[in-house]
Parts: structure tokens; sequence; C-alpha cells
């Protein structure tokens, strides 16, 4: 039986329960504190180390034998615990855990690549974008990404939906500058779409943000930001952190923005991403078999089976199946599983940077090129306690 009730109402039983993380619901542990991730619902709550290793450690036991174990230290510690993640609906009291096994985190998917990053100047074409569409049909690529240095018209964008009407590309991103000639009345040819789900224009005069109907996830927005691609790509906050299943399973295993990914510079050269300096060959010449043989070659998939879990300082990070990962910008350009460049967040005293208290991961700890970074406890620990004195 499952019992979600308040703990109040259970009170009597409740030593003789189990307590269960819904199988969706994954605590993951960081340096300094741990995050139970909700993958199926989005959403997610920071934790203590402490309880997410007691429970990982007492599972198979029922409450009362789990306070037991741990010499009655933590015994109010630990019905706290459960109580507000049954109480924010993240597990349950049940008196048959073996009823809810846990999730299965592999990740496979069929195709030999699930998205694409096209980088395009459309006021000066170096490749025919409408034949690599073509030719990611054929591979069953799902979602692109098309990231314009020029400004893209309202025809340029009626071709790519065209193009990718009944092709297997089902989510389109692209990102463009301002032009005159999109007039805001001229997007309802957007309507029925259901293929474009965002397009932003930069350097618009005006900001705004066009929504169609309740059916239609397509958003058209205007900003009067300018954008700068190279810099902007790799950039990790709090805001790009995405939780879900795909994400989260994608990166357990594999590097969650290289894996099964292709990239075409503005150039029309094939490369995995378009600040990687390893090219590929030209695109326009290229058939979907060339694209295949490109894709299966090991030196093309060198980053993809780098996973967050042997990334420098990510390792220890605990929002690391929610973060995106980088591999063109990073500290140590000679050891490719050196941390992220443009991470501003240190895992070691949970802070980011501009926050009190917030001092670079590399004081806490050295670095070694044969080493990796090797976190300093004491030093850690000192650093904490400073914060939690302030
Ligand atoms: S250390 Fe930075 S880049 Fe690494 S997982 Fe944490 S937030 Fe992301
Ligand atoms: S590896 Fe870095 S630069 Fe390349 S696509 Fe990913 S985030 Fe962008």
């Amino acid at each position: 039986m499952v019992f979600t009730n308040k703990y109040r109402d259970l009170k009597d039983k409740i030593d003789s329960l189990y307590f269960l993380f819904w199988s969706n619901c994954i605590p993951v542990k960081g340096f300094q504190r741990s995050i139970v991730y909700d993958i199926f619902r989005g959403r997610y709550i920071l934790t203590s180390n402490l309880f997410v290793d007691i429970y990982k450690e007492y599972s198979n036991y029922p409450i009362g034998k789990i306070k037991e174990l741990t010499g009655h230290k933590y015994d109010r510690g630990i019905q706290k615990f459960y109580t507000f993640f049954v109480d924010n609906d993240y597990g349950i009291y049940t008196d048959m855990p073996e009823t809810f096994p846990a999730l299965s985190i592999s990740h496979e998917m069929p195709y030999p690549i699930t998205n694409a990053l096209l980088d395009i100047n459309t006021n000066d074409l170096k490749y025919d974008i409408f034949h690599v569409l073509e030719m990611l049909s054929d591979i069953s690529v799902n979602a692109i990404e098309i990231r314009d240095y020029g400004n893209m018209n309202l025809n340029f964008i009626k071709q790519i939906l065209n193009k990718t009407d009944k092709s297997s590309i089902e989510y389109i991103e692209i990102f463009t500058n301002y032009s005159k000639k999109n007039k805001k009345s001229s997007f309802f040819f957007l309507e029925k779409n259901n293929r474009i789900r965002n397009i932003f224009f930069y350097l618009s005069p005006y900001n705004d943000h066009i929504k169609f109907n309740e059916d239609n996830k397509a958003n058209v927005v205007f900003s009067k930001k300018k954008i700068d691609y190279k810099n902007e790509c790799g950039q990790i906050t709090g805001l790009n952190f995405r939780v879900n299943n795909f994400l989260f399973t994608e990166s357990c295993s594999y590097n969650n923005c290289l894996h099964k990914k292709i990239s075409i510079s503005s150039k029309g050269t094939f490369v995995n991403c378009p600040s990687l300096q390893q090219e590929f060959g030209n695109v326009n010449k290229m058939t979907s078999k060339d694209l295949l043989n490109i894709v299966n070659n090991n030196d093309f998939r060198k980053y993809w089976n780098i996973s967050k879990d042997k990334i420098d300082v990510c390792k220890d990070c605990e929002y690391r199946y929610m973060c995106l990962d980088c591999r063109c910008f990073i500290k140590d350009p000679g050891n490719i599983y050196s941390q992220p460049a443009k991470c501003s967040y240190n895992p070691y005293i949970c802070k980011w940077q501009g926050e009190e208290g917030y001092v670079p991961v590399e004081e806490c700890g050295t670095y070694g090129k044969e080493t990796g970074f090797v976190p300093d406890e004491i030093k850690i620990a000192k650093l904490n306690q400073k914060i939690w004195e302030e």
C-alpha cells in the first residue's frame, strides 16, 4: 500500500513504513549538498548530503530501523527530510517498497544524430542550407538550431518551413538579426506551423514577443540586444539549467552538448561544434552517406563520451545533470576533461560569482595536468565555516 498522507496522520505507524522517492525523483550528490531532480515534472529541490547518504544506504529498511541503525542521532532530521519530500510530492511512505523499482537511466537513441547547429550568413551564403536540411532529414535528425549572422527575411523562413514539412525535423529554432521587411503582421503564416518553436530577431528597434494560439508552440521574439553567438555559446548560468528525462539520462553517460550533434560553420564546413577547430570537409558536395561516414568516425566522436562525471569540478557539482557542458571553451585547453571556462559557479562553497562569500574554484584546491583538479577539504571547510559565520 502507498501512503501519501501527511506525517501527522501516520505518526503511529511511521516507523514500520518505508520512505521512497518516486522513481522519477532522483537524488544527485554534489560535494557540499544534493539535489533531488524530478525528471518528469521538470523541477528540483536542494537538500542535504547527509540525509541523501542515509536514504541511499538504508533504503531497504523501514524508518524505525533506519533510526536505530543511525544510533538515533538523526531521528528528527530524518523525519523532517521524509516529511518534506512527501509533502512536496517527491516521495511516498509505503509498506511495499519492492513495488517501486528504480527507473532505468540508460540513454539509448536509435538515430545516429539527434540535433544540428547550423551557422549561416543569409547576407552572404556560403553553402546550400536546403541541401543540408534534406541530408539531415535523410538521417532522421529531430532538432535544429539556425544561427544567422545576416538578416533572415520571411521568404527564407518560409522556404525552411517548406523544406522541413514532412521531414524528420520537428523542432526548429532560428536566431537572426532584425530586418525592416519582417513586419509583425506578416508572421501569421506561423499559426499553422508546428515545427518552428522560436525565432529571435536581434538588434531590433523594439522589444516584443508574438505568441500564437494555445496549440501553437511558436514564439517570435524581437530584442534590442546584440547577439554574439561565439561568446554566448557555452555560458553557464542557472538560467540555462533544464531538468528533464532526456537531458538527465544523456548527461549521466554522454557529453550533453556534443553527443549526437553535428554543426555546419557559416563557411559550410562540417564540424562537431562551430567553435572547435577540427573540420571534416565541406557540406556543399556531400551526400547523406558521406555525412554518416563522418559521424561514424572516432575522431568526430572524440568528445561524445565525456560525461559530466568525468569532467573536473563538474563531477563534484550537484547541478551536473541539468547543466549543459561546453568542451570548446575550457579552463585548460590541453586537457579535454577540464572544467568549462565560462562557468561562474563554485560547487565547493555553493556560491555563484557575485554572491557574498564567493571565491573562484581555484582557491578550493590544486590543479595539475596529471591529477586534474583536486579539492582541498581543509581549505574548503575553512571557507564554508567563514561563510556560515558571516
Ligand atoms: S561546475 Fe559549473 S559547468 Fe560544471 S556542472 Fe556545475 S554549474 Fe555546470
Ligand atoms: S561545445 Fe561549447 S561552443 Fe561548442 S556548441 Fe557546445 S557550448 Fe557551444
